[in-house]
């Protein structure tokens, strides 16, 4: 889709054919009748010898915008503040691209019709930018520079630097004018110029500053646009114009101060227009193709006017909304409006639409003839790299997009393929803990067998054993018994004898010899009797040890067994991680999903968006995603915003936000990080809300010891704080205790910086000012000052001044009387040492509050003896802001406690 756009545009044909098949014009009655030629043929185009590749061919498309982005270099302060984090964008200017990024894991890719990075000279820039429309207003067209941007982004650096001290500076006024005045002949030829100022829907003339609320005229049948009450300088040389546009600024400068206002919340618009004479050049064409000579006297004299536009935009950044840097609420209204209409021009051209809303705004009215139709228009849109300023970078880019109607490159197929890898991943951690399980399963069983059959053949042998031992006993005690019996039955024998009364010689000879013998042979028996006794004890010995051994293996056993039980509980352990781990992958899959499914959401509107366009082919991958969108859209009469709403609440918040109470510190801290990032985006507060994540939020604050979830946590709640509803809800919920208790024992000045950032929204809300106090919130936000991080000095330092401005408005409306809940709280001694802090936000909240405070009677007594008077007698002296300065001024010369304290010393 985009992709392929953006390739064939790159080939040097168009890449949206909407835009090309039928040009619109914002202007209703395109000036063709005095145009001498059409710019269709490149032969008939001045040469661009120094211009680059595609720009010059693309920019030929009339009404087509052409957008080139452009990154200014980290400044000083940048330097040093944003040192360890990276840039909030990627560029990629050899593929035209931008990646904006989203969180540490994540980015969207844009792409643009040139990239230029912080390194780009002003000379590429110019060439890129500009000097395709210098060339087609020098041949005859209209066309519009445009600068849009957040303040300090290079607006005026990229269109209106003068460049004397250094020529490699000079921005695209000066370039434009030094091209125009080498084509043009000032015999024949002219050049005018005006320089005008629009702030607040009211045109002055900067040449001129009396001359203000200058109105606009619009001619009904060609439908130029011009301002007939506006200074018109004639430009005979380039010096006289540099002096002309020092002139402006000068005034700009002046105007603003009088105003009261910063000269980025204006739109300053320069108009250069060219009238040619164009009969020369026809004579000198016809001439060389060898044409009749009496043609130069016969063709009438043509003139051809072309007038070129130069805006440097008012600065795009979102003004807070309760008016604590000085705006008023009609001023933002009114910047945003022309800003805002200008946008909706745009995007009319690039859809193509038969309706642009011009009479929206005077900014779009001026433009109305130099602008789409035949007019060529360049649009530089000017980034920072400060992450911190992410927000307002991305709706820059967001506007740029907007005019490319091109396609957010979204890596949509990255999630999906990463959340099927999380998901084989998960399937083999399954199969794989399954198959362990078994394992496991076996190897008890084995072991268990095993054991047993041991035990049981150690039973077995020792019950042999035993029965041997018996069985062999028995056989002694037998065999004993027997050879008792047998000396028994001799020895009866021999009784025997000496009774029988019959006896021969020898029988008696004998006799005699046998009592002898009787007696040795019962000696005899006695010893043979202790031999088997001893015998018999030793075989005991030796049976009572085989027992014991028997025993001592069986305790063996018994301790193998416990081994093989240890073993299994370790197992059993490794099995519970096991399954964390997959809880845990779990996790991160209903967070990828629920990305997913507001990436389908969005590539739902996406797709509806080129339904309309006509091109209503959807690649295969997508149609899965849509349809799961289009379930969640199917109930009747609910709006796209509804069903974005009720995916996040259905699926993919209410999952994210249960996870912040995760058992898991890692998967907290990585839910907390992606609430945080929703909460960045205005259009996610209201559903984070709704859903509960701001009550999370704060019990996170209360219940996690962790510095990162304090710090994302705060992080979070100070965008939540940013609006007037959720600042009730969050101190109704106790929200400034718990800021303060995060405040008090924290360490890193990133999580002061956030807390702090958190207070002093909440500090800008007129009807929280009491309760705010009472609860502790202007101590804690000075208990931070003992963190001298400039970051969290600095919102310090924007919550004081909040506070002091609701102050000195309740005050003027007499709803509060008697001297500041600053001044009570002991703030003012802090105040006056930081009045001159050399970090310029510092100081700058600083002097805002002590020109707060001073607008009020009640405090001057304070602020006379803590030194207050003297800082704001400074500040109206040297401050370098002269808005400041001013205001400084005026309040003292209003109050008479310090004239007289003035008069006094
Ligand atoms: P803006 O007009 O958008 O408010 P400025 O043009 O005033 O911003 O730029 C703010 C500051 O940044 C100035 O000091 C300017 O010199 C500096 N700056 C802007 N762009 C560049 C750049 N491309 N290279 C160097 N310095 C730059
Ligand atoms: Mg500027």
């Amino acid at each position: 889709m985009a992709t392929s756009g953006g390739g064939s545009y790159r080939n040097g044909t168009h890449r949206n054919s909407l835009k090309v098949d039928r040009p619109f014009s914002m202007n209703s009655n395109p000036k063709t009748s005095v145009k001498s030629k059409p710019l269709s043929s490149s032969g008939l185009r001045r040469s661009s010898t120094g211009s680059i590749g595609a720009a010059k061919d693309d920019a030929g498309v009339p009404g087509r915008v052409r957008v080139a982005v452009r990154l200014r270099p980290r400044n000083t302060e940048e330097l040093v503040a944003d040192a360890d984090f990276a840039d909030c964008v990627e560029l990629q200017p050899e593929l035209k691209r931008l990646k904006l990024r989203k969180n540490n894991w994540d980015s969207d890719t844009y792409e643009f019709d040139e990239v230029l990075t912080e390194f780009a000279s002003q000379k590429r820039v110019y060439e890129v930018v500009a000097k395709p429309v210098v060339e087609s207003v020098l041949d005859g067209y209209n066309g519009t520079i445009m600068a849009y941007g957040q303040t300090g982004t290079g607006k005026t650096y990229t269109l209106g630097r003068l460049g004397e001290e250094d020529t490699a500076a000079r921005g695209i006024m000066v370039r434009a004018m030094e091209d125009i005045l080498a084509d043009v002949s000032l015999e024949t030829d002219s050049i005018s110029v005006s320089y005008l100022q629009l702030y607040m829907e009211t045109i002055q003339d900067l040449l001129d500053p009396a001359n203000d609320n200058i109105p606009i005229v619009e001619d009904s049948k060609t439908g130029d646009v011009s301002l007939p009450g506006a200074n018109l300088v004639e430009i005979r040389d380039q010096k006289s114009f540099v002096e002309l546009l020092r002139l402006g600024e000068a005034h700009r400068f002046a105007a603003n101060t009088k105003l009261n206002t910063e000269s980025s919340r204006s739109h300053a618009i320069l108009m250069v227009h060219v009238k040619r004479s164009v009969k020369g050049k026809h004579s000198a064409l016809s001439s060389e193709k060898g044409s009749n000579l009496h043609m130069k006297t016969l063709r009438p004299a043509i003139v051809r006017k072309g007038k070129l536009v130069v805006v440097d935009l008012a600065g795009s950044e979102r003004i807070d909304k309760s008016g604590s840097e000085g705006h008023t609420l009609e001023e933002a209204k009114s910047i945003n409006l022309s800003l805002s209409a200008l946008g909706k021009c745009i995007n009319a051209l690039a859809e193509n639409s038969v309706h642009v809303p011009v009479r929206d705004s005077k900014l779009t009215r001026l433009l109305k003839d130099s602008f789409g139709g035949t007019a060529r228009t360049s649009l530089v849109i000017t980034i920072g790299p400060s992450p911190r300023h992410r927000g307002e970078t991305a709706s820059t880019i967001m506007f740029g997009q907007r005019v490319e109607n091109m396609l957010k490159l979204k890596e949509e197929f990255d999630y999906k393929s990463l959340s099927r890898g999380l998901d084989i991943q998960l399937d083999k951690l399954i199969s794989e803990h399954e198959r362990q399980q078994k394992a496991f399963e076996n190897e008890i069983e084995r072991i268990t067998t095993e054991a047993q059959n041991r035990i049981s053949e150690v039973e077995r042998n020792y019950e042999d054993a035993l029965e041997e031992e018996r069985v062999k006993y028995q056989r002694d005690y037998m065999e004993s018994i027997k050879k008792l019996e047998e000396q028994l039955v001799k020895n009866q024998q021999k009784h025997g004898f000496e009774k029988v009364p019959v006896r021969s010689e020898d029988d008696c000879s004998a006799l005699t010899s046998n009592t002898e013998s009787s007696k040795i042979s019962a000696v005899e028996e006695v010893s043979e009797l202790k031999k088997l006794l001893q015998k018999e004890s030793l075989l005991r010995k030796a049976a009572e040890e085989e027992v014991n051994s028997l025993k001592s293996q069986l305790a063996q056993w018994k301790r193998s067994e416990a081994s093989g039980n240890s073993e299994i509980i370790k197992l059993r352990k490794m099995l519970e991680d096991e399954a964390l781990q997959k809880e845990k992958l779990e996790g991160e899959i209903a967070i990828l999903h629920s990305q997913l499914l507001q990436i389908s959401s969005e590539a739902d509107e996406t797709r509806r968006r080129l339904d309309r366009g006509g091109s209503g082919k959807v690649p295969g991958d997508l149609d899965s995603l849509f349809s799961q969108v289009k379930l969640q859209q199917q109930e009747p009469g609910n709006g796209e915003k509804a069903s974005v709403a009720k995916l996040f609440e259905q699926v993919g918040l209410q999952k994210i936000l249960s996870l912040l109470e995760s058992e898991d510190s890692d998967l907290r801290i990585h839910a907390v990080k992606v609430v945080a990032n929703l909460a960045a985006e205005e259009t996610n507060q209201e559903k984070i809300v709704e859903a509960g994540g701001l009550t999370s939020l704060l019990m996170l604050l209360r219940s996690s010891e962790n510095e990162t979830i304090h710090r994302v946590a705060a992080g979070a709640i100070a965008n939540l704080a940013m609006n007037e509803t959720n600042q009730e809800l969050i101190m109704g919920q106790g929200g400034i205790g718990l800021l303060s208790i995060t405040a008090a024992n924290a360490e890193d000045p990133q999580t002061l910086r956030m807390v702090a950032g958190a207070i002093a929204n909440l500090c800008g809300n007129d009807k929280l000012q009491m309760k705010l106090r009472g609860e502790g919130g202007i101590k804690a936000l000075l208990g931070m000052v003992r963190c001298r991080h400039p970051d969290v000095l600095a919102q310090v330092a924007r919550g004081i001044a909040n506070f002091a401005k609701c102050e000195s408005r309740a005050s003027m409306q007499g709803t509060k009387t008697g001297r500041s809940l600053l001044i009570e709280d002991g703030a003012l001694p802090w105040i006056v040492q930081n009045a001159n802090n050399e970090a310029s936000p510092i100081r700058r909240h600083i002097e805002l509050a002590l020109c707060h405070l001073a607008q009020h009677e009640a405090n001057a007594k304070d602020m006379i003896s803590g030194g207050a008077l003297w800082e704001l007698v400074r500040i109206s002296r040297d401050c370098s802001r002269e808005d400041i300065r001013t205001l400084a001024h005026r309040t003292l010369t209003s109050c008479p406690a310090f004239q007289a304290e003035m008069r006094r010393l």
